[in-house]
């Protein structure tokens, strides 16, 4: 008889390795400009799902503000922080998530009246009174209030006495790829001040993401108090600008599979071509039979276009849901099925290896020990 349960219940590949020393030493890095800068770092936990592991880690290193675009991630924050911690919902709430922001005490961005209006009667009935985020569309044309709307929603803020502003907050170079200048945040500081006059107390001025670095390696910033970033912590690298940060460490996440095929092949030439199993047309270069190896990994847990191989031989072919295809045909190391081969990840492979449950975690460090999930 065979077991019911398979004998392997948890696979070791394929496995997405976290370096925590290398997390650690960005961390302690951005926490001493960030310092120097006179700014407070709030950490972008959306990369990775707000894993647990890796948010206690960033809490250990010394961060007390995080952020997600996911309420669920958040609320799992909270429970694992409790109330010392400042949470962040950086993406704009539906209106099913009022009342969980307000019982969690979670601060949302938020770009219209009506929303407001909404969160005060949330915070009226529930007597906590909801802080929020007014998120002012900064160039890049996704979320945002507009400069001209700002004293029309300083009258409204007036009326609601349950809503409280914590600060403004732009977001730039996520999708249409603005770069930050100094105008921009002269312009955002005005809001700020125009703002601080109506409500007659200071308020916060928070910059998103990375991007915003670049601008301070210089000049020092000045006037902006909060910076949210993901990108440079996990990565060390800024790809608004295609670099890496030269102060911060790169490979804190690699991916590992196994190769389960090894051959010599090529796509047929002739005949009718359609399109690939995601609706793109599929390239097709006809250069002969080419040494392709199949990698265990696919589309499900990874995006392949953010992986990077060592083997500088070696290219990636493309990825079908379930396996990751190389070419090695000019490479001179000898590829075997059973091999384990690595990727540096970036960004987007992370995201979808932690949103995939076919890829093991496993967290390497000289603190936290290691540990497999
Ligand atoms: C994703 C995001 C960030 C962080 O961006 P990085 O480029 O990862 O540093 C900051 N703010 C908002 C609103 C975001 O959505």
């Amino acid at each position: 008889m065979l077991p019911l349960m398979p004998l392997q219940m948890t696979p070791s590949y394929p496995r997405l390795e976290v370096n925590l020393d290398i997390l650690e030493e960005n961390a302690r890095v951005l926490l001493e400009k960030c310092h120097s800068w006179g700014i407070s770092p709030v950490v972008v936990t959306k990369g990775f799902l707000a894993d647990p592991v890796l948010a206690c880690a960033f809490r250990d290193f010394g961060f007390a503000k995080f952020a997600d675009s996911n309420l669920a991630n958040l609320v799992r924050l909270r429970g694992l922080f409790g109330p010392q911690v400042v949470l962040f919902l950086i993406r704009l709430p539906m209106l099913e998530e009022l009342d969980t922001l307000n019982a969690y005490g979670i601060v949302p961005f938020v770009s219209h009246g009506e929303v407001l209006e909404r969160l005060n009667s949330v915070a009226w009935k529930s007597g906590k009174v909801q802080p929020v985020v007014l998120a002012i569309e900064g160039g890049d044309g996704r979320e945002g209030m507009l400069f001209e709307e700002i004293p029309e929603v300083a009258k409204l803020l007036q009326r609601l006495p349950y809503v409280s502003v914590y600060g403004i907050a732009t977001t730039l170079a996520c999708l249409s790829g603005v770069l930050p200048g100094w105008d921009t945040l002269d312009r955002l500081m005005q809001v700020k001040e125009f703002l601080q006059g109506v409500l007659g107390r200071d308020i916060v001025l928070s910059v998103g993401g990375t991007t915003f670095l670049a601008l301070w390696e210089e000049d020092p910033p000045w006037g902006v108090d909060e910076i949210r970033f993901g990108e440079a912590l996990l990565f060390g690298s800024d790809i608004s600008r295609k670099r890496n940060i030269p102060w911060l460490r790169q490979g804190a996440f690699v991916i590992s599979a196994e190769i389960v095929e090894v051959r010599t092949k090529e796509p047929l030439k002739e005949g009718a071509f359609g399109y690939d199993a995601f609706g793109k047309q599929p390239s097709q270069s006809f250069s002969g039979p080419r040494k392709r190896i199949l990698v265990a990994i696919g589309k499900q847990d990874v995006d392949e276009n953010q992986l990077y191989f060592d083997d500088a031989h070696v290219t990636i072919v493309g990825a079908t849901s379930n396996y990751l295809v190389l070419d090695v045909e000019e490479s001179t190391k000898s590829y075997q099925v059973g091999d384990i081969v690595s990727f540096r990840a970036g960004y987007g492979a992370v995201l979808r290896a932690f949103l995939s449950p076919y890829v093991a975690k496993v967290y390497r460090g000289r603190k936290t020990g290691e540990g497999e999930r």
